[in-house]
């Protein structure tokens, strides 16, 4: 098992790619807090866990990323008393070009998308010092071209990807790797969350379809195979690495 015994934080573990991410945690031996708001959903991601593998240490944490930092930080260490791993996963869509763009709305994705994992990794950071921990963030396609109409979450996607960088360069001598995985579009609640639902839902699939090299969307696991291998000491020399997990995406040029 590649993370036997470490501790690993998994924010929006309540749901979709998070969920995911967890149970692959869980099989490679992690210790896990899971963090969310929504508790009965961590509470299914959990028992989930519990049924699947026996022994695994795993709590719930219920915060929001955009102010409870502090109190993801003291909870994991208050039950497990070390940090190696922290995945940024939590995120939030945004919809809506230049012209139609709502600032509030705006903010918001930026408030969870990029603030939100730059207090929590700020927090984190002096218990990654300690163990040569690492953190892998999810990311987006979105940060790594730009697609009309997705203002909001493309700004916020690449300014995580910048983010991930940067940290990369200041932690590198200091032995703390920073990564992330640059998901395609995966079939999770991320898009009837913003109201993306029935045949507007169904014509979006199927343009991810056809603008997917392979022809085909992303599944959870795929991308939680991916944060499990940067998580790992596997990848113990990569940082600053944006991985594409998106069927060929991030090459396409539409015809
Ligand atoms: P989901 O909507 O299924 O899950 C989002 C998760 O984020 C939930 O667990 C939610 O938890 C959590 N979350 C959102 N805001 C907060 C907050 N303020 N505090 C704590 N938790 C929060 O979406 P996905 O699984 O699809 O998304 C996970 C990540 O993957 C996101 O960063 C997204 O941008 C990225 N991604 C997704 C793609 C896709 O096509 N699905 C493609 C590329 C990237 P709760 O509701 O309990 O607070």
């Amino acid at each position: 098992m590649s993370l036997s015994g470490k501790v690993v934080i998994v924010t929006g573990a309540s749901s979709g790619i998070g969920a995911a991410i967890a149970q692959v945690l869980a099989r490679e031996g992690a210790q896990l807090s899971l963090v969310g708001r929504n508790v009965a959903n961590l509470e299914a991601t959990q028992k989930t866990l519990l049924e699947k593998f026996a022994g695994i240490k795993v709590q719930i944490v219920t915060a929001d990323v955009t102010k409870d930092a502090d109190v993801i930080v003291k909870k994991t260490l208050d039950k497990f008393g070390r940090i190696d791993v922290l995945v940024n996963n939590a995120g939030i869509l945004g919809v809506g070009g230049i012209e139609t763009l709502d600032i509030e709305a705006f903010d918001a994705v930026l408030n969870t998308n990029v603030r939100g994992v730059i207090l929590l990794t700020k927090a984190t950071i002096p218990h990654l010092l300690k163990t040569k921990g690492a953190v892998v963030n999810v990311s987006s396609c979105a940060g790594i071209r730009p697609f009309a109409g997705a203002l909001s979450y493309g700004v916020s996607k690449a300014a995580l990807d910048q983010f991930t960088k940067i940290v990369a360069l200041e932690m590198a001598p200091k032995g703390v790797r920073v990564n992330s995985v640059n998901p395609g579009f995966v079939v999770t609640n991320i898009h009837s969350a913003v109201g993306i639902v029935g045949d507007e839902y169904q014509a979006t699939v199927q343009r991810a379809i056809n603008s997917h090299p392979m022809g085909r969307v992303g599944d959870v696991f795929e991308v939680a195979e991916a944060v499990a291998f940067l998580a790992s000491s596997k990848a113990s020399f990569t940082t600053g690495a944006l991985f594409p997990i998106d069927g060929g995406k991030h090459n396409f040029t539409p015809k």
